[in-house]
């Protein structure tokens, strides 16, 4: 056990008892989701060999959270953009059987980071939030600039192969036409 603080108090099973109501466990049959909320996906991230598997399942109570997040009284937040996508692959890994470790481990990573970019931007106060994504927009503009730049490069090359081509082909067929008109001009002599 690490003795970094950080969020995830969150420790699955030792709910403090006397609450009156059955706190874990679905209410009827269970649906893993393709796309694991936020706080699921945390729990898969940092999931250890030995570790009880982890899903993210709607159960039949009709809420719009996941069951572990609903008996937990925490938010359940919806994935988007790269984690969700990185989420997705993750989740596929858990779901597999036989369970595959390497390949979970190798989903893990990518989760992780995405969720340390959150966190990161999180705690970025908005300036820097806005210069990022400015940063971002600017990069991905840049690489289609040159992208284009290459593009219009690599036709202006071709145009000019091409007029090389097309000179060479003329000077070929003019000497063609001077040898057909040479030959026209020595016509079948009249006897
Ligand atoms: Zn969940
Ligand atoms: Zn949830």
């Amino acid at each position: 056990m690490s003795s970094h603080a950080g969020p995830s108090s969150h420790a699955a099973g030792k709910q403090p008892a006397g609450k009156g109501r059955k706190r874990d466990g679905p209410t009827g049959a269970t649906t893993a989701r393709a796309s694991p909320c936020r706080r699921c996906l945390h729990n898969m991230a940092f999931w250890e060999v030995g570790d009880d598997i982890v899903a993210c399942e709607d159960d039949e109570a009709g809420s719009d959270k996941c069951w572990r997040c609903r008996s937990n009284g925490k938010v359940c937040g919806h994935a988007v953009g790269m984690l969700k996508a990185r989420g997705i692959r993750l989740a596929a890994a858990f779901a597999a059987r036989p369970l595959d470790p390497d390949e979970i481990a190798a989903a893990q990573v990518p989760v992780k980071k995405a969720l340390q970019a959150l966190k990161n931007r999180k705690s970025m106060n908005p300036e820097r939030v806005a210069a990022a994504q400015q940063e971002d927009v600017e990069e991905r503009e840049e690489r289609r600039t040159l992208a284009i730049e290459s593009l219009v490069r690599n036709t202006n090359r071709m145009a000019e192969s091409l007029e090389t081509l097309v000179r060479h082909y003329e000077t070929v067929h003019e000497e063609d036409i001077n040898n057909a008109e040479d030959g026209d001009e020595d016509p079948i002599n009249e006897d």
